[in-house]
């Protein structure tokens, strides 16, 4: 087993084998998690919350959910969840997004340039699952972000359907209730 620690408001890449198991475990509780990941050996191939929302009918990931990639493949199957709240709708953080709401962008660390560094890429926007994320949305359509369910240790399991490299990052948004208000580590174990 392989066991990494995303410090607080850093990302990571990590290189996994089909059949290997991925436990994202929230420290401390109340921490989100930016999922991102290619199809070994390509770019241009890569987890798509939008094709997962269309495959799934829903915008929940629940136990034995699949994650699908831009080009309809499966990636991942849930195998447990400890939480049961996830996000499928936002951007990972990013020097914009950062601008836009709290004019603060200039060297705050990001989910987008901290996603881009581990995998070598330049993309200009990322959409990733964003596990223990909490948005809730009303019958209106109104979306709110609510503080994480997560508790210390609380965890979520997913199986590699395919060779593929992750990039994740540990939100780095201190200003709303997205991380509960304080940045805190991810822990990853591949086995
Ligand atoms: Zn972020």
């Amino acid at each position: 087993m392989d066991n990494y620690i995303i410090q607080p408001q850093s990302g990571i890449r990590i290189d996994v084998r089909k059949g290997q198991r991925i436990e994202i475990i929230d420290v401390e509780g109340g921490q989100v998690a930016d999922f991102f990941a290619e199809i070994k050996g390509t770019h241009d191939e890569y987890v798509s919350p939008s094709v997962t929302i269309d495959c799934n009918e829903t915008i929940k990931i629940e136990v034995g959910s699949i994650i699908y990639s831009n080009q309809y493949k499966p990636m991942f199957r849930v195998e447990s969840d400890d939480v049961g709240a996830h996000d499928l709708l936002f951007p990972s953080c990013s020097k914009n997004m950062y601008d836009f709401f709290y004019q603060n962008g200039l060297n705050h660390p990001n989910c987008l340039d901290n996603i881009n560094h581990a995998l070598g890429t330049e993309r200009t926007i990322i959409q990733p699952i964003n596990f223990f994320m909490n948005t809730v949305v009303d019958e209106n359509g109104k979306i709110q972000i609510k503080k994480p369910l997560s508790k210390a240790g609380d965890r979520i399991v997913l199986m590699a359907l395919v060779d593929c490299v992750l990039g994740i990052s540990a939100c780095s948004v201190s200003e709303c209730d997205t991380n509960s208000g304080r940045c805190t580590a991810i822990a990853v174990k591949i086995r």
